[in-house]
């Protein structure tokens, strides 16, 4: 490799010949510097997607933990399976069948975490131009995987129900009709990352029927499952259509996301390729994490544990509407989620939640601009708002800023027209923002 970095280059300018055409589509957020800031303590996020682990018995996962390495150190220790840990395999069976799928261990696929899933899953199914049929928003993580593997993403609307079927036909036949190739629906049917909406029961059998009916694959990504504030877990579409979906899970909202645990429930045909693919990423999903969680779900009452997580989110949620209807502009709107982390939230027109978030951050209050979560630029009078971290009355606090800061700018808007300002760091008011660790 050639170190020399020519005069007044960059090392990074000397490389930008030789990155593979791939990585076109792999660009840093714009928002990214800003997330650095949003970081700090003084600003209230509600911006990231972390899991609030702080009621996890961090005594008993220890305990479990040293248990395992006095006991099965030796293979903990070890290379696995690439398809990964039998027993586990067994135990995900017996967790997802409280979605209703039964399935046979064989067919699952240990990942690390379920965003692997959507990268190996990807990578089997999709070469460049391939289009991929998600959500209108969509969870920004996998429309970076998507356009890292090069494919196009085609949008199709929801409503508070979810994905509209009508929505998903059109855009199926508007596809074909172009003479593209679709490879899979990417859905997340329950408590929706961006939008919190989830799939009702009626609208299920139409989606499977769409696609049954066009023979597109479904790729049904589900971490916020059993997080159901008033109800229990709803039918997984791969309940009734084994053939057809492959299902993705996750422990790292329901248990705990720094083992990286997820996997991915294929049709058998489908399986040896998503374990040659693992094999190929990373040899085997490792070992200790597996069975530390494996130890977990055998030692402990989790089903308990997830009972008082969707206490607390809701307690979380609960929070987050009253301050929005206290205290945000009668013209906003946003939905009241069942379940899972995140609010939705319409700005008035002509408000770009993108241009204003340099103005939030310092007022210290971070969201997400509703532009992340789509690959055509739409969304720019959207936000994401996250309830699942901060607690009840930094919530609040946090909407109470946001509340200020829109209607400042809202008299900006009326001040100078529609050429509001934009950002003052540069910020398009539209664009496609790649995923970012702080934008789980
Ligand atoms: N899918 C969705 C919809 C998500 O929101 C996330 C993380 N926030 C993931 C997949 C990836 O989660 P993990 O890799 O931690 O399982």
């Amino acid at each position: 490799m050639n170190r020399d970095v020519q005069p007044g280059a960059t090392r990074l300018d000397s490389y930008v010949d030789r990155y593979a055409a791939r990585t076109r589509g792999m660009t840093a957020s714009e928002i990214r510097a800003l997330f650095s800031v949003a970081s700090r303590p003084e600003v209230v996020s509600l911006a990231g997607g972390m899991p609030n682990i702080s009621g996890l018995p961090l005594d008993v996962v220890g305990r479990a933990i040293s248990d395992l390495i006095a006991n099965n150190g030796p293979m903990a220790m070890q290379y696995g399976s690439g398809q990964g840990d039998p027993v586990l395999r067994e135990q995900i069976c017996d967790v997802m069948r409280l979605e209703g799928i039964e399935a046979h261990p064989d067919d699952v696929c240990v990942t690390v975490g379920s965003q692997q899933a959507v990268d190996l899953v990807t990578r089997i199914f999709c070469d460049p131009g391939d289009v991929v049929i998600c959500e209108a928003p969509s969870y920004v993580g996998a429309l970076g995987v998507f356009k890292a593997y090069e494919c196009e993403v085609v949008h199709a609307e929801m409503d508070s129900d979810g994905l509209v079927p009508s929505a998903l036909e059109a855009a199926i036949v508007a596809t074909k009709t172009a003479g593209r190739r679709i490879k899979f629906l990417y859905t997340i049917p329950n408590f929706h990352n961006p939008a919190g909406v989830s799939m009702s029961l009626a609208r299920r059998p139409q989606i499977l029927e769409i696609c049954r009916r066009h023979d597109i694959l479904i790729l049904e990504d589900n971490p916020y499952g059993l997080l159901g504030f008033d109800s229990e877990p709803m039918r997984a579409l791969r309940a009734d259509e084994s053939e057809g979906v492959i299902y993705l899970g996750s422990f790292s909202k329901t248990f705990a996301p720094g083992f990286r645990v997820g996997w991915a429930l294929a049709p058998h045909a489908v399986r040896e390729k998503l374990v040659l693919a693992q094999e190929s990423a990373t040899l085997c999903p490792p070992a200790f994490s597996q069975m530390a969680v494996s130890a977990y779900l055998a030692e402990h009452d989790w089903k308990g544990q997830i009972k008082q997580f969707r206490e607390m989110y809701r307690e979380r949620r609960d929070a987050m509407i009253e301050a929005l209807d206290d205290l945000m502009p009668a013209a906003c709107q946003w939905n009241v989620p069942t379940g899972g982390f995140y609010v939705w939230l319409t700005l008035p027109p002509g408000i770009d939640a993108k241009a204003m978030l340099p103005r939030a951050v310092t007022a210290r209050v971070a969201y997400v601009p509703g532009t992340a979560f789509y690959a055509d630029g739409f969304g720019s009078s959207a936000m994401r708002l996250s309830f699942c971290y901060p607690t009840p009355e930094r919530i609040r606090e946090g909407v109470r800023r946001l509340a200020g800061v829109l209607e400042a700018e809202m008299e900006l808007r009326e001040t100078f027209g529609a050429q509001l300002p934009g950002s003052t760091h540069g910020i398009e008011s539209r664009g496609y923002d790649a995923p970012n660790t702080d934008l789980t």
